[in-house]
């Protein structure tokens, strides 16, 4: 790693991949923000450098090791979601593979290069850890509403997010192909994405802030008495989302095909409460009408994105 020292804030630059690694003590877990798979989400890296600024000159020292990474770099550089695919729909076994293998000059994909750079430091932190690795994928999105997270109904998974006070939607994970959390939930590591909120809203930054803290809190890395913030930060998150569902399960997914001329209608934000034949969207086609009551997750109101909105239910298990 370029980057094993505590203390790296002095030279950041555009290039910095390793955004900072805040070691601690040894035996402890191994916690790893991912921010910027999506260049047009630059708050989740504002927020993780929070997290770091933080915690790399907290005594007595955290218990293992943060690392925080930043993952589409030409692409948070220019602010759009990605230059040439999605990142975060690229990590199949067969794509991996042939990134592995190739040069990186003789690969023509921006993202796949970024990818080709993000693995061996990956790999590098699995193979360093002897206990699971968690891997917290932050996002932000276009729309107005709540935060939460995506992740698997896995016991385990589930107990440990409870911490957080985030609503967990479970299913995500599995419907949306190539994502780099599914890829490493794969491969052992216990992995969620953080959908922090709206890529502007002045919340943003905190309630992200204050979720990565939580979970380190939750692991174990830190200890209450080690960051004041802990109580402010529990106390805001269950206040923010104590009118929400804890735990949702994904029922529908619409899916936009490249020039369909998918655009959906104005005022939707995530959490609200929507029936059956309600008229959401419009695409060339015609009316995109809701197929079940539920909440509606992430309607899309950007440019670029393969997934017009979510459906979810409360989960009754
Ligand atoms: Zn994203």
């Amino acid at each position: 790693m370029r980057n094993p020292t505590k203390s790296n804030s002095a030279a950041e630059t555009k290039d910095d991949r390793i955004l900072g690694v805040v070691e601690g003590d040894p035996g402890g877990p191994t916690v790893v923000v991912v921010t910027g798979l999506h260049g047009n989400e630059p708050v989740g890296v504002d927020a993780a450098r929070n997290l770091y600024e933080m915690l790399k000159d907290v005594r007595p020292q955290i218990n293992g090791r943060l690392i925080i990474l930043r993952a589409n770099l030409p692409a948070l550089e220019h602010n759009v979601r990605y230059l040439d695919e999605d990142m975060n729909r690229l990590w199949f076994p067969s794509i991996i593979e042939k990134v592995r293998n190739t040069p990186e000059a003789r690969i023509k994909s921006n993202e796949r290069r970024q990818m080709k750079q993000l693995l061996p430091i990956l790999d590098d932190i699995e193979e360093r850890s002897d206990t699971p690795v968690v891997l917290a994928d932050v996002h932000t999105f276009s729309a107005e509403g709540s935060m939460f997270t995506i992740t698997s109904s896995d016991p385990r998974q589930r107990e440990l997010l409870s911490n957080l006070y985030v609503p967990m939607v479970y299913g995500i994970e599995k419907s949306l192909q190539g994502t780099a959390l599914g890829y490493y939930q794969n491969q052992g590591f216990i992995s969620f994405g953080l959908e922090g909120g709206q890529h502007e809203n002045n919340l943003t930054e905190y309630n992200i802030t204050a979720s990565l803290l939580l979970l380190l809190y939750a692991v174990g890395s830190i200890e209450k008495q080690y960051v004041e913030k802990i109580k402010d930060f529990e106390r805001h998150m269950k206040e923010h989302t104590k009118n929400l569902p804890v735990e949702t399960e994904l029922v529908y997914q619409h899916i936009i095909e490249a020039g369909d001329g998918f655009a959906m209608r104005p005022g939707y934000a995530n959490f609200q409460p929507i029936k059956e034949g309600e008229w959401l969207a419009n695409d060339n086609k015609g009316k995109i009408i809701a197929q079940t009551d539920g909440y509606i997750l992430m309607p899309l109101y950007q440019r670029q994105g393969n997934d017009g909105f979510f459906i979810i239910k409360e989960n009754e298990g």
